[in-house]
């Protein structure tokens, strides 16, 4: 997708998608039909954006990161690859995804490191999960359905309908479908506790 393709202070269509005259959108990714990217919001090359994803304002989408279908991504969320976003996974506000689990700027003698000398560790959140604001993702993956609690930091992979909160974060109960606490069965969706 060539640069010129943005029209300086409008809104612009492609493909069907909507993209804001202010967000980066890098050559080489793939914004399915329906997409939306909003304000401000980057996404770099090699991405792939299923059809109707949302991202709002202010978001970082790292290279080479899929994301779903019908995913939303709510303002300022950053997610670093190599990262995998399933299919209907709601991203709250100011999320982060890290994807370096010995970060370091420096080596013992000062030299400064780069993008050699390190091995990235993606985040992988599957298909209908749920990541509170604020909450940390750090090298891990997030089963589907499961639901993380605002501002929690996850450090351990979390089972699928998992309900976990914290710092770090742990699992305190499960959710159904609905994104409702289940003790025994939800009457409106039928999940059962496993
Ligand atoms: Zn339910």
């Amino acid at each position: 997708m060539a640069e010129d393709s943005f029209t300086p202070g409008a809104a612009v269509a492609l493909d069907s998608a909507f993209v804001a005259s202010t967000a980066v959108i890098e050559d080489g990714v793939r914004l399915g039909r329906g997409v939306k990217v909003w304000h401000f919001s980057q996404v770099r090359t090699g991405a792939t954006i299923g059809d109707n994803t949302i991202i709002g304002k202010g978001c970082f989408i790292d290279e080479f990161v899929p994301i779903g279908e019908g995913s939303k991504i709510q303002n300022g969320s950053e997610i670093y690859a190599p990262a995998s976003i399933g299919g209907g996974v709601f991203i709250g506000p100011h999320v982060v995804l890290t994807n370096d689990l010995h970060p370091r700027a420096v080596s013992r003698d000062g030299t400064v490191l780069g993008a050699a000398d390190w091995h990235a560790t993606g985040c992988r959140i599957d298909d209908g999960a749920s990541l509170g604001a604020g909450s940390v993702i750090v090298c891990t993956s997030v089963g589907a359905w499961a639901l993380v609690g605002a501002g929690s930091v996850v450090t351990r992979p979390v089972a699928p309908h998992a309900l976990v909160v914290g710092n770090p974060a742990r699992q305190i109960g499960w959710v159904c479908y609905c994104a409702e606490r289940t003790e025994d069965e939800c009457q409106t969706c039928g999940w059962r506790v496993p």
